[in-house]
This record gives C-alpha cells, sequence and structure tokens, in this order.
C-alpha cells in the first residue's frame, strides 16, 4: 500500500546522518512511484513532488540537526495541503438542500442514510427524498435506510418517469414535514451519458440546492477522479464525498481529487454501516497515510529497547530446557520495557489491530509487579530449583509478598506449563498471556 512504500522510504531518510540532495532526490523518486502506484494521477504527483523538492532542498533543512524527520514533516503538511488544507463543512441554510449525485453502485443511496443520520445527530432535521426513478428497488433502499436511522422519507409512485415534477410534489411534501434539511438521492448510471447529465440538470436547476455533492467510490482510484471532473462541468458540484475508503488500500483518488477538480472532499465513507460517514480532515489523512509509518518506526524502538544479547541467552536456555525464576524475571523485566511501549503505541494510528494481537495482562504493569513480588521472595536456591518449593515454602513466600497462598500456588502452576510449553515454540505465543496473568 501507499503507506507501506512511504515508510520504507521514510525510514531510509531518517538513518540517513546528513542529508545531501541525492539522498533528497532518491527519495522523492520513490515517493513519487508510490504516489503513482497508488493512482494518483501523473501531473498531480508530479507537481506534489516538485513543491516537496523545493521545501526540502531550503538550506535550513539541509543544515537541521534531523534533516529526515524534517522532510517526513514537509511531506506531511504539502500531502495535508494536496487533500485540501482545511475540513470543508456543509454551508446548509435552514431549511437547506442537498442534492447527492453519482455513478450506480457509487454509495448514493447508503450516503443519504449516513448523512441524516449525521445531521440529525447534530440536532437538525432531515427529510429523505428518493429520486431515483429507475430502478423501482432504489427507492425501497432508501425507505429502508430511512427507518434505520428513524427519518421521514418521500417516496414516489413507481410509474413515475419525470424528477422534475416527483421533486416539485417531494417539496411540498416537504413543506408539510417538520424537517430543516432536504436530502435528494438521484439515479445514477454504469457511466455518464447524456440522458443522466441532462436529468440531472433540469433536477438541479429546479433545486437550486445550497450543496450539490458527488458520491464517488475511492476505490476506483482516478476513475472516481474524472468522474467528479464530468459531474462538476454538468451541473457544478459543491464538494465530494468519497465513499468505501474503508476498502481501499491505494488512496489515490483521496490524494488527485481536490488537485484536479478544485472541489474538497467533505466527507468520507468509511464502511456499510449507517453511522460509518467522516469528515474529511486533510489533516488527519494525511496522519493516516503517514501513520502507518511512523507505527512501523515505533515497534523497532521496542526492538532496541530490548537487549538483543539477553533476549538471545534468554532464548537458548529456554531452548535447552533450562527455564527457572532467573530466566522467568528477565522475561518479565522484557516485557516491562515492552508495557510502557504499549502505552505509546496506542497513541499511534494504525496500531489498534496489532494491540489486539497482543494479550493485555501481558503488559498490565501492577500483574506484573506482583508476580516480580513473589519471585522476589524465594531464595536463590528455590528460584533455581522451583521444584524444591512445597508447602510451608509456599506459605513463607506468601507472606513474604504480600500475597496469598492462592496467588503463590498459581504463579508456580504457570510456571511449570510454562516449562513445559518452552519445548514447543508454537506455544510460545502463548505464553506471553501467561506471564502477567497472575490474579
Ligand atoms: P448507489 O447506487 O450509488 O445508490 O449505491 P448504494 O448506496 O446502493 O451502495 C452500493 C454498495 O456500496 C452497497 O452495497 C453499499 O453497502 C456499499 N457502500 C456504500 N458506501 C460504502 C462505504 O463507505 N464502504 C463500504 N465498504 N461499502 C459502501
Ligand atoms: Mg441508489
Amino acid at each position: 500500500s501507499l503507506s507501506d512504500s512511504l515508510d520504507k522510504t521514510f525510514r531510509n531518510l531518517r538513518g540517513v546522518g546528513k542529508i545531501s540532495e541525492k539522498n533528497i532526490t532518491d527519495a522523492l523518486r520513490e515517493i513519487r512511484l508510490a504516489l503513482l502506484e497508488a493512482d494518483v494521477e501523473f501531473t498531480v504527483a508530479k507537481t506534489f513532488i516538485a513543491h516537496v523538492k523545493e521545501k526540502a532542498m531550503g538550506a535550513d533543512v539541509l543544515k537541521s540537526i534531523k534533516p529526515g524527520e524534517q522532510i517526513v514533516k514537509i511531506f506531511h503538511d504539502e500531502l495535508a495541503e494536496l487533500l485540501g488544507g482545511d475540513q470543508v463543512p456543509l454551508n446548509l441554510d435552514s431549511p437547506g438542500r442537498i442534492l447527492l449525485c453519482g455513478l450506480n453502485g457509487a454509495g448514493k443511496t447508503t450516503t443519504a442514510g449516513k448523512l441524516a443520520n449525521r445531521l440529525k445527530r447534530e440536532g437538525r432535521k432531515p427529510l429523505l427524498i428518493a429520486c431515483d426513478l429507475y430502478r423501482p428497488a432504489a427507492i425501497d433502499q432508501l425507505a429502508t435506510v430511512a427507518g434505520q436511522v428513524g427519518v421521514p422519507v418521500y417516496t414516489p409512485d413507481a410509474s413515475e418517469s419525470d424528477v422534475v415534477k416527483v421533486a416539485k410534489e417531494a417539496l411540498a411534501w416537504a413543506d408539510s414535514q417538520d424537517g430543516d434539511v432536504v436530502i435528494f438521492d438521484t439515479a445514477g448510471r454504469q457511466e455518464i451519458d447524456e440522458r443522466l447529465v441532462e436529468e440531472l440538470k433540469q433536477l438541479h436547476a429546479f433545486l437550486k440546492p445550497q450543496e450539490t455533492l458527488l458520491v464517488a467510490d475511492a476505490a476506483t482510484g482516478q476513475g472516481a477522479v474524472s468522474v467528479a471532473r464530468h459531474f462538476d462541468e454538468a451541473v457544478g458540484i459543491d464538494g465530494i464525498i468519497l465513499t468505501k475508503l474503508d476498502g481501499d488500500a491505494r488512496g489515490g483518488a483521496a490524494l488527485s481529487m481536490r488537485a484536479v477538480t478544485g472541489k474538497p472532499i467533505k466527507y468520507a465513507g468509511e464502511g456499510e454501516k449507517l453511522d460509518q460517514l467522516f469528515e474529511f480532515h486533510p489533516d488527519r489523512m494525511a496522519d493516516r497515510i503517514l501513520g502507518m509509518g511512523d507505527v512501523v518506526g515505533m515497534v523497532e524502538q521496542v526492538a532496541t529497547r530490548i537487549d538483543e544479547k539477553d533476549a538471545m541467552k534468554s532464548m537458548e536456555r529456554l531452548a535447552s530446557g533450562k527455564f527457572d525464576f532467573y530466566d522467568f524475571l528477565d522475561q518479565m523485566k522484557m516485557i516491562g520495557k515492552l508495557g510502557d511501549m504499549k502505552g505509546l503505541l496506542s497513541l499511534m494510528p494504525g496500531f489498534s489491530k496489532m494491540k489486539k494481537q497482543l494479550p493485555d495482562a501481558a503488559f498490565d504493569p501492577k500483574r506484573l509487579k506482583r508476580t516480580e513480588a513473589i519471585v522476589l521472595s524465594m531464595t536463590p536456591d528455590e528460584r533455581r530449583r522451583p521444584e524444591i518449593i512445597k508447602g510451608s515454602r509456599r506459605q513463607r513466600i506468601a507472606n513474604g509478598s504480600g500475597s496469598t497462598l492462592v496467588e503463590v500456588n498459581r504463579l508456580l502452576k504457570q510456571f511449570g506449563e510454562m516449562r513445559k510449553m518452552m519445548r514447543s515454540p508454537k506455544k510460545m505465543k502463548k505464553m506471553m498471556g501467561g506471564l502477567g496473568a497472575l490474579g
């Protein structure tokens, strides 16, 4: 994905002590390839790279203590600029009119429901109007969506074919409702054709909506951008709602959209559910595109925090089956270091998935402390040969560590299981959970 390729490039840049013009040129070439691979329009990518290059070549950057970081920052800011700078809110009167247009399957009907849902939560009183007269199922679909978000809906007779007539009747109906913003769902086509454009022009001229929003499928990449340009030429759009961003690993449509059309992306659809429509914030999107890269950087930090020699030594002992409570303590310390990294990592975008894969218990500092206390209450001999820890010793350890006999027993049992697991690498992962899972 775009994030991955950029990440590699930036890691290389960050690793360079002194940045030269050649470093920058090399990095920019890679970035340009990554952008093109992500289906960003050629001229957009070219102009973008020229901007970044101009800023990155600035003498101050080359002299800075961390030129790599600074170039990443320049890239981030330019990316946010390319994506449109500031978030552009809807500009609605009261009552307001929103006209949604776009090709078939782009997500218009779903987005109509999502938008109604959002506006309702923001305290407005949206009404939905079905103006897709080509497919009877489309009217039912909007009615269903309206029911789900609890918003009144106008559904014309299936035999109607005059979209302006329907719109007129719908407005009369809207007047009788307690609503303050009317959202029109329209028909699409597989491609832009004359009939689609003509009908949309008439509807647009009649409704004079404050917001004519193109709904475009992000997964269609440059296709979405050219669709946006055509709709803008036909009726003049006020903004774009980019749907299916959840499934778009390339991100190219988002990146070229603003530069090519000059129109802001106002919302992003990120899922099929009716609450999965989000305001589009260019700076956050830039964070996201770069965000994965930062996570990888952080993970690398985790790796360097754990002393490789210690880890190897401990692994060798594990492999040879000579695992005792000293090794156990070492491991806990390693995991402890990971623990505060986990807190840091949680702040980074994109980390949630990884976090889920790691057991929480393994990172609970309180639990680790209690486990550690028990081990510290053992004599050196007991730590080396845990099998000698029987009845009265257990009670003594419990007393000494301020824990209960039950807790000591549980730790010893876990330790015994761990030792057994050590012989099976597949079970090593499970072990991570067991380490801190006391109490
Ligand atoms: P329309 O023909 O433009 O009205 O498109 P629909 O609203 O009927 O949507 C077409 C398909 O895309 C449906 O299956 C939707 O559930 C799906 N869809 C719409 N928006 C999104 C989105 O943001 N993410 C995902 N994953 N699917 C979406
Ligand atoms: Mg539809």
